[in-house]
């Protein structure tokens, strides 16, 4: 249900990092699906689309030359290089969601995270965690076409992005994605009540005690 009072605030940019296999984006999607004021920054990036990918849903999917003509135009927010191909946020992404009052998830590796927090340090990080890295590896070898070294250098990639979890302000460990996803969009709803983000409380109280 909808408050009674909606009091004006800024948007807030959610961020979720997690090792690839740890089921963000089961995450991801179930937030966007259970809150219509919070929507995903579309990144660019420079790897090939996957099949059941759609361009400008996913990703905006661009060869090199275009990516460096972003960076150089000045259109990131951040970007990396991730698995040897470069991924971005696009501050038109971000803007186009935060003019219209919304927040935005940002599906972002921690390189990109630490910039963000450069840029904005009022962002919110989100980690998740596999339960075990025995339950990673057996999502990472999903149908089992991979062979053992594509799966081992991906093991070995996870554990890179985990060693960043301490940078986080939040840490879920991912052993039920519905509860997952639950206690994501109660870190979502207790952000969004934050004080220094909600500029219309001055107003309101004001209005209060008179
Ligand atoms: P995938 O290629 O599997 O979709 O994503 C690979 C990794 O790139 C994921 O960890 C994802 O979070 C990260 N990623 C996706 N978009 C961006 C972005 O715009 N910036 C950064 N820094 N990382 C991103």
């Amino acid at each position: 249900m909808a408050d009674p009072i909606q009091l004006e605030r800024r948007g807030l940019l959610y961020v979720l990092s997690s090792p690839s296999g740890a089921g963000k984006s089961t995450i991801a999607r179930k937030l966007l699906a259970a809150d219509p004021e919070i929507s995903l920054s579309v990144s660019a990036t420079t790897r090939p689309i996957r099949e059941g990918e759609t361009d400008g849903a996913h990703y905006h999917f661009v060869d090199n030359a275009e990516f460096d003509r972003m960076v150089e135009q000045g259109a990131f927010l951040e970007w990396a290089h991730v698995f040897d191909r470069r991924y971005g946020t696009l501050k038109a992404e971000v803007n186009k969601a935060l003019d219209v009052g919304r927040d935005v998830l940002l599906d972002i590796d921690w390189q990109g995270t630490q910039q963000l927090k450069q840029v904005d340090p009022d962002i919110v990080r989100v980690f998740i965690l596999p339960p075990s890295m025995e339950e990673l590896e057996r999502r990472l070898r999903g149908r089992g076409t991979d062979s053992d070294e594509v799966i081992a250098g991906r093991m070995e990639r996870a554990a890179a992005e985990i060693s960043h979890w301490a940078e986080y302000d939040y840490v879920l460990v991912n052993d039920d994605a519905e509860k997952c996803a639950a206690r994501a969009k109660a870190i979502l709803e207790a952000e969004r009540l934050r004080r220094n983000r909600r500029t219309g409380l001055v107003d309101f109280v004001r209005g209060l005690t008179g």
